[in-house]
């Protein structure tokens, strides 16, 4: 990657006006993944002066700046306490701690990565994305839109609620990316199941959980026929790292397991 300057901007507006001065010109967050990349930037435009490192909770919700790094989110009291820890678990997965020092969770989410084990959680709590110069979008109308980004994430606010989840990280060793991730979440607004890494982007399964969230209580042959709405309406797919046909049978494994954990 050659990137030719650099702009450590001073007040979001700044940061908003270089980015479209150019086609090319991009945001860093931790720049963990860009420094991989290989293409090349007139412009990278450095947000690490507008304190937009910052975890505050608020009455009803809690709000996560941009810029906030991997490590500091996962070890945040708030952010342990959503459903009983699943959220920092699932952070907690991602390499190692130094790594998680480095990346950010702005750029874990506009990446869009299909492997994410951080989106595939937090599509099952209720989330808006804050964008620059306006705008807002919950994470799942953000994962379906197109295009290059223009704005920047400033902050991702998460609703609190009393709950319980549930993830699952299936990798062939620890430091891999995830073959399947599954994240289940049981709160006031019922059951959310996500799945990600499949090998497309985390999404929800929502004819799984709509059967679910019209039941009065859930019985294991209720639990049974969610299994097959995931296997059923889910897309699944191959690639190098398993086929389809395998990330099914992890899915009609670990969705299972995941909904009972998430109803005991
Ligand atoms: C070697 C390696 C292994 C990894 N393994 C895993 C894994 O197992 N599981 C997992 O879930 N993830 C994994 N990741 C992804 C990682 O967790 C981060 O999600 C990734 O590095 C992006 O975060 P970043 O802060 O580095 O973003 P950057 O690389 O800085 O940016 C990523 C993208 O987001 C854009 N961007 C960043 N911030 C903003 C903003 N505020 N507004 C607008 N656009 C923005 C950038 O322009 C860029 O396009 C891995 C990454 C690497 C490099």
């Amino acid at each position: 990657m050659d990137i030719k300057n650099y702009c450590k901007a001073t007040t979001l507006e700044e940061a908003y006006q270089k980015l479209n001065e150019h086609s090319s010109n991009i945001i860093a967050g931790g720049g963990a993944w860009l420094k991989m990349s290989t293409s090349d930037h007139e412009t990278m435009v450095d947000l690490s002066g507008l304190s937009l490192n910052l975890i505050e909770e608020k009455e009803h919700h809690i709000e996560i700046g941009s810029l906030v790094t991997l490590r500091d989110f996962e070890v945040n009291p708030s952010i342990q306490s959503l459903g009983k820890g699943y959220i920092s678990e699932a952070a907690g997965l991602i390499m190692g701690v130094g790594f998680r020092n480095l990346a950010s969770i702005g750029g874990s989410i506009i990446g869009k990565f299909p492997f994410s084990d951080i989106i595939t959680p937090l599509l099952t709590l209720n989330i808006k994305l804050i964008f620059y110069p306006e705008g807002e979008m919950t994470l799942e109308e953000y994962l379906k839109s197109k295009g290059k980004l223009t704005k920047i994430l400033t902050k991702i606010v998460i609703e609190k609620e009393n709950g319980k989840g549930y993830f699952k990280k299936v990798g062939n060793t620890v430091l891999d990316f995830s073959i399947l991730n599954i994240a289940i979440y049981k709160g006031i607004h019922g059951f959310r199941i996500s799945l990600g890494s499949r090998p497309g982007v985390g999404t929800l399964a929502h004819e799984a959980m709509d059967y679910l969230n019209q039941l009065d209580a859930v019985k294991d042959s209720d639990i049974d026929f969610a299994v097959e709405l995931v296997q059923k309406h889910v897309r699944f797919g191959s690639n190098e790292a398993a086929d389809e046909s395998y990330r099914r049978e992890l899915a009609k494994v670990y969705v299972k397991r995941g909904l009972k954990e998430v109803l005991s």
